[in-house]
């Protein structure tokens, strides 16, 4: 057990009881700590199943499952004592565990237990009918950002009432209105929207002892990574699972809190010691993962955030590559020379697609880095930005497979009702639905009596009944899920479809690969379920197919995973960098206005800008071998050029902060006012002369 591990992260592991807090920087072994510890507790005879790890995305609750059981396997040898086990421990997210309680419970909040997990686009919509019920106009309130409103209450644990009483602004209130309304319709559909997971599970937890004692009882052992992150529903979700017991292990590191905006409070973990004051409290100081220069920088980097504490990282290995700082004319030939720069490197032996990260800040970056990548035909997979989920197909087979799991699903049935087109007019449509209303019956039950009503509607209605009973029959007699999306797309005629809606063949040939992508997506899903264990009460594969991925919209999924480990150059936002590593990363568009983010530019809270610095230190530590950053000298806004300046942690890093303070002026000028904002002699001297050590693009 001790190979491979320093002392300090022996003792962690050799800790089999009690409360555990494991603070330290990055790439000092935290994640490894964990793994190795659960490891240790099965070789100690603790039962596997009586173990829980909670981790931030399933990527990493699925390496944590691979390397723990490696290492059982691996241990046997020795002491001779552990066989590879064969119940795993439970390693799942916050999202994942809250769903397996809910549908044990959530009879107990009203909701029925086969509750559908809205998506994004359900969720738009419902705030859409709620604003329009509430009679806000879209311009004093649009529904994304009365979503936004609504998930910052509900990660601060408040519910309608509550947010009625906080509301401060008059926007606040119609927005107060509007999560009543949102939150009724949620409920009235026996949906939860992502942010209800953990809401409902902690009420359960906290308002039913009865359900506390039972799923805390199901658990000697809990370990949470990343704990940083935990906001308060989760802070109070892991607290109940561990109070019997107290054999919490909790590890993070308050330097890579980057969830503040998601309600995450950085002081669950600073705190950890006066909620569990007989903690044993482990500090790592050795960072692992990157070289030396690298590992400079991000210290460098982190000292300037005014509230931390202070700890220790030094490096175990040697200096290494210097970082590189690139500068470029614009975005275009930012992505040109980086896609250019990995191909070249690639030629070389050894390296591999998947030793690279592209790392962005923001969901438009990558869409230049993705055209590079296309052109010259490299491997790539895009992670965390927008969702493969969301593309209008993938929605539109989605919604057919929840109709076929629950036909009283309103919103996904009136996304197909007409889709492809069948003769079920708008009109038609919205007849239905007031009579649906005026019944206080589902549409499906009203569907059903039109079809008999005579008339081309009632035909084209009873056929579309039809289709769903008979697709619901594939799907009863346990069908793999590939094959049902199969059944969906040949009875709807769903390629035809496409082939009206994107006469470009290019076009077509993309929507037809996300089809082939969901294909794929359920093979997979089939053959991980057959391997796994059946549990007594599970629900039906095609329902705990969609709870996967809704739960993966949000979360990264297991098939984009599965080509990530594969053989690709990995291109995702920072947020969902974190906790992972790559030989080599690419930082860019490190300017104002991106990193640290416009918003929080414009906020006089310094905590933001500290936030950002955080997210940045994440970026920094993700590389192991060499770290480029790139900024981009003008950068299209509204489809015109404008000049940027680059970013302040550039200089931080680099120890010429006070050009830092410069770049900040031009960068709050240039972003307060960007319609009128001058050509900026600024921007250009730092980064030529003035600037951080920087390197031109060579060739
Ligand atoms: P982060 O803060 O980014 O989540 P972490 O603290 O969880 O980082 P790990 O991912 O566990 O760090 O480890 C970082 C790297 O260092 C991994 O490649 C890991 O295998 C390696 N490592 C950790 N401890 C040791 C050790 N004692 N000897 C050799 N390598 C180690
Ligand atoms: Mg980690």
């Amino acid at each position: 057990m001790a190979h491979g591990l320093n002392p300090s992260q022996h003792a962690a592991v050799e800790t089999l009881s009690g409360p555990l807090l494991v603070l330290a920087g990055a790439g000092t072994g935290k994640t490894r700590v964990v793994t190795h510890r659960i490891a240790n507790l099965i070789k100690h005879r603790i039962k596997p199943d009586r173990i829980l790890a909670v981790t931030f995305t399933r990527k990493a609750a699925g390496e944590m499952q691979e390397r723990a059981m490696a290492l059982l396997s691996a241990g046997g040898k020795g002491k001779g004592k552990a066989k590879k086990p064969t119940v795993r421990p439970q390693i799942s997210t916050f999202h994942a565990l809250c769903v397996q309680v809910l549908r044990r419970h959530i009879a107990k909040l009203g909701y029925p237990p086969q509750f559908a997990i809205c998506d994004r686009g359900d969720q738009e919509s419902l705030a859409r009918a709620a604003l329009r019920e509430i009679r806000v106009p879209e311009d004093s309130l649009r529904p994304g950002d009365l979503l936004a409103i609504i998930s910052n209450w509900k990660n601060r644990s408040l519910r309608p009432a509550q947010a009625a009483s906080v509301a401060a602004s008059d926007r606040e209130h119609l927005a107060a209105a509007g999560y009543r309304r949102y939150q009724s319709s949620l409920k009235a559909r026996g949906m939860v929207d992502f942010d209800d997971l953990l809401l409902c599970t902690e009420e359960l937890f906290v308002n039913q002892p009865a359900i506390r004692r039972e799923e805390a009882g199901r658990f000697d052992h809990v370990l949470v990574d990343e704990y940083q992150d935990t906001n308060g529903s989760q802070y109070r979700i892991v607290k109940a699972l561990a109070m019997g017991h107290r054999n919490l292990c909790v590890v993070g590191d308050d330097d890579q809190s980057i969830y503040g905006w998601r309600g995450a409070e950085v002081e669950h973990i600073l705190r950890f010691k006066e909620d569990w004051p007989e903690a044993k409290v482990v500090r790592l100081e050795e960072n692992y993962r990157s070289a030396g220069a690298i590992l400079h920088y991000a210290n460098t980097l982190i000292a300037f955030n005014k509230h931390r504490h202070d700890k220790i990282l030094r490096p175990a290995r040697g200096a290494g590559q210097r970082p590189v700082i690139m500068q470029l004319p614009d975005e275009t030939q930012e992505a040109e020379r980086i896609v250019g720069d990995i191909q070249m490197q690639l030629t070389q032996p050894g390296v591999k697609a998947n030793d690279f990260a592209i790392l962005c800040r923001t969901n438009e970056q990558p869409r230049a880095f993705e055209t590079e990548l296309r052109r010259l035909r490299l491997p790539y997979i895009l992670v965390g930005g927008q969702s493969f989920f969301d593309r209008k197909e993938v929605r539109d087979l989605l919604a057919y497979l929840k109709t076929v799991a629950d036909p009283t699903d309103e919103t996904s049935l009136l996304r197909i009702i007409n889709t492809p087109p069948r003769g079920i007019g708008n009109a038609t449509v919205k007849q239905l639905l007031a009579e649906a209303v005026n019944r206080g019956e589902p549409i499906w039950n009203v569907l059903r009596e039109a079809a008999g009503n005579g008339g081309a509607a009632a035909a084209a209605i009873g056929k579309f009944i039809t289709t769903i009973r008979e697709l619901r029959e594939i799907a009863d007699r346990g069908a793999p899920i590939d094959k049902l999306i199969d059944a969906v797309v040949d009875r709807v005629q769903y390629r035809r479809e496409l082939e009206r809606l994107y006469p470009d063949p290019m076009e077509r040939e993309a929507r037809t690969a996300s089809i082939e992508e969901l294909i794929n997506a359920g093979a997979a899903y089939d053959k991980g379920k057959k391997s796994k264990k059946k549990d007594e009460e599970e629900p039906t594969l095609l329902r705990n197919f969609l709870d996967d991925v809704a739960l993966g919209g949000t979360d990264q999924r297991d098939e984009k995973e599965d080509q990530l480990q594969r053989n690709a150059i990995a291109l995702m936002t920072l947020h969902s960098a974190k906790g992972l590593e790559f030989p080599y990363v690419y930082m860019v568009g490190m300017e104002e206005g991106i990193l640290p983010h416009k918003r929080t530019l414009e906020m006089p809270d310094e905590s933001q800008i500290d936030e950002e610095r955080r997210l940045c230190y994440v970026g920094v530590t993700r590389a192991q071998e060499k770290l480029t950053l790139s900024f981009a000298l003008t950068r299209r806004k509204w489809g015109k050029p404008r000049e940027t300046v680059p970013s302040r942690f550039l200089y931080e890093m680099t120890g010429q902060a006070e050009n830092a303070a410069k770049a900040r002026r031009a960068g709050v000028a240039s972003h307060a006012a960007p319609r009128k904002h001058p050509a900026s002699k600024g921007a250009k001297g730092a980064a030529s002369g003035k600037g951080p050590h920087t390197k031109s693009p060579r060739r």
